[in-house]
């Protein structure tokens, strides 16, 4: 499977800061086509980076999504409106789980709303350190991953991020054996749910994600790419680790 590298901006970069980030990536990634590389900026960067990367190998997406087509939703953005944009979206992360009280049934809610119009979502789950300390943490994973993909349409276009509460933004990445066990117990509850189409969804890792670490996650059997948020800030440190996924 081609390696995915996916930039999770977050609540950081102004429109004139974005396009600057990536006017500086955009040559040294034209040299790297085995690695598939996704920005997901914030909402206001979109269609500026949408014009720029037009001709690039540079792929972008959205932070969120609300499931709703269109209506009295004040701040709400749809889908409608980002696939003119973009190609991507990330549902379900942490910080909207925990900071917006999202559940597994909104995410999947936006999960469907995303696949149904032919983009390709990337549903982020992971436990809390409590859950890994008690030994919930294959039970929480099981939960997130059998709830998020109830009555989804397709399977076909999905990305699976596992990102354990407890190594994001802190640091301190998972081990990448533990990072493996867990996405190993993703892809075979994916099969006890969908069958053999397990084998072809990319399982990324994300937490503490930098170049330095990388190629531990990316050489592992069950793990297809990163999702990446503090490191991907940096024009240098991000094409490092799209030029260390290579494989
Ligand atoms: C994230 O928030 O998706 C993430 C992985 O952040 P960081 O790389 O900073 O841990």
């Amino acid at each position: 499977m081609k390696p995915l590298i996916i930039a999770n901006w977050k609540m950081n970069k102004s429109v004139a800061e974005s396009v600057s980030f990536v006017n500086q990536i955009i040559d040294p990634l034209s040299k790297i086509n085995s690695v598939t590389t996704v920005i997901c900026p914030p909402f206001t960067c979109l269609s500026e980076l949408s014009r720029l990367i037009t001709d690039t190998n540079i792929k972008l997406g959205a932070q969120n999504v609300y499931f709703e087509v269109d209506g009295a939703y004040t701040g709400e953005i749809s889908i409608s409106m980002l696939k003119e944009l973009c190609s991507y979206v990330i549902v379900g992360h942490s910080e909207r789980r925990i900071l917006f009280k999202e559940n597994d049934l909104t995410i999947n809610m936006k999960l469907r709303s995303v696949i149904n119009n032919g983009l390709n979502p990337i549903i982020c789950v992971g436990e809390s350190i409590e859950s890994r300390t008690k030994g919930d943490a294959n039970q929480v994973i099981g939960e997130q991953i059998t709830k998020g993909l109830e009555n989804v349409a397709s399977l076909d276009n999905l990305i699976i991020a596992y990102e354990p509460i407890w190594a994001i933004g802190t640091g301190e990445s998972a081990s990448s054996e533990i990072a493996q066990e867990m996405s190993l117990t993703i892809r075979n509850k994916i099969n006890e749910l969908y069958g053999i189409i397990s084998q072809k969804i990319p399982i990324l890792y994300g937490g503490s994600v930098k170049s330095e670490n990388i190629k531990d996650f990316i050489s592992q059997d069950d793990i297809n790419g990163a999702l990446v948020g503090s490191a991907s800030l940096d024009p240098k440190s991000f094409v490092a680790i799209v030029s260390e996924s290579q494989i």
